[in-house]
């Protein structure tokens, strides 16, 4: 008999123990159970999950057309999913929150992101709305306008040494149970899988240029470079919680820490209008500079080291809107047209 056509839904679960947002979480995937065109698996926080753990792996076996909801903006979901090899074009979502606006066109000079298979992912926000039903309507409108693969998730499972882990995401319904005794995490809930909290930046290639700043300025050696030299995060536990300080430097507003509370470094689209802020302040202008060389200078003092100021790793302007010899000399070399 062929499998049934059906589009995955994943529902990637808060990092607390929230009960409204426990709650939301279970009524989308007690819905979506009883919905026959999709198949719907609750992981654990995507932004926490290590390259190894299973969630992990559940999701980069999955084929086809994907909507992964959680509580991270659309554009975090969508790197971080990027990050750990789970890729795709970017599926239109119309459900999103009131401090998001339209992304701008196109960057022209931005590196984008490479391997892209054709599939689409639809990233959904579960902070866009309190009403399950607004998700259930969005994921039914998604349904509609894929179409939807062949998804016989329990065929590639077959013979992987992990077997065991995997199948548990194909039983939502038992991974709700656990949890309702369990104080942990409910896909954590069976297993010895711990996740911890974690702090790293996350790159989006639609906006990079691969400037090189954030390498420059980062001095606890997080960012590398590939084989093709394309910037990345290398060694994203050596970032220092709490510190978005390179999101502050990075040129175009490139680099994601998704669970800051200022929404536009968390990963917020767009101008972020209703909050009406100078992003300015925020990223590349004198005061994000200043700011960010403060934090940095904080995080070196914490680990026993000599605060730099803006003397390491400063490519721009320099910090406090003051123009430095450099600035003179690129300045000068510009008028002579060269
Ligand atoms: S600073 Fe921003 S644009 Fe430049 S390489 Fe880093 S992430 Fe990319
Ligand atoms: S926040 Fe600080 S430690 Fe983390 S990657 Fe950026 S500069 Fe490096």
């Amino acid at each position: 008999m062929p499998a049934p056509k059906k589009l995955t839904v994943v529902i990637s679960q808060h990092q607390g123990r929230n009960p409204a947002k426990r709650k939301l979480e279970e009524d989308l995937a007690v819905a979506l159970m009883m919905n026959s065109d999709v198949e719907v698996s609750i992981i654990p926080n995507l932004y926490d999950l290590s390259a190894d753990h299973s969630g992990t792996l559940f999701l980069k076996a999955l084929r086809g057309d994907l909507v992964v909801l959680g509580w991270l903006y659309p554009r975090a979901i969508q790197w971080i999913l990027d990050r750990n090899g789970i890729k795709g074009r970017t599926g239109t979502v119309l459900l999103r929150g009131d401090d998001e606006d339209e992304e701008p066109d196109d960057r022209p000079d931005a590196i984008g992101a490479l391997n892209v298979p054709d599939r689409l992912l639809y990233c959904i926000d579960l902070k866009a709305s309190t009403d399950s039903q607004d998700f259930l309507d969005e994921i039914q409108r998604i349904v509609d306008e894929t179409s939807q693969q062949t998804v016989d998730l329990m065929s590639w499972i077959q013979g992987d040494p992990k077997q065991e882990q995997l199948e548990r995401y194909l039983n939502p319904k038992a991974i709700l149970e656990a949890d309702s005794g369990n104080n942990g995490s409910v896909a954590d809930a069976e297993n010895d899988e711990k996740v911890r909290r974690r702090w790293y930046p996350v790159i989006d290639y639609d906006r990079c240029t691969n400037c090189m700043e954030c390498i420059d300025f980062c001095l606890f050696g997080v960012y590398g470079v590939d084989f093709l030299d394309r910037i990345l995060v290398e060694n994203q536990d050596s970032c220092k919680k709490g510190c978005p300080a390179c999101s502050r430097v990075c040129p175009e507003n490139a680099i994601v820490f998704p669970q800051h509370k200022t929404p536009a470094i968390a990963g917020a689209d767009g101008e972020v209008a209703s909050l009406k802020i100078d992003l300015s302040k925020l990223f590349g202008g004198g005061d994000a500079l200043d700011m960010a060389v403060k934090e940095r200078d904080i995080e070196l003092v914490r680990d026993g080291r000599d605060a730099v100021g803006t003397s390491v790793g400063l490519r721009q302007r320099s910090a406090c809107g003051e123009r430095d010899e450099l600035d003179d000399l690129i300045d000068g070399l510009d008028d002579l047209d060269l």
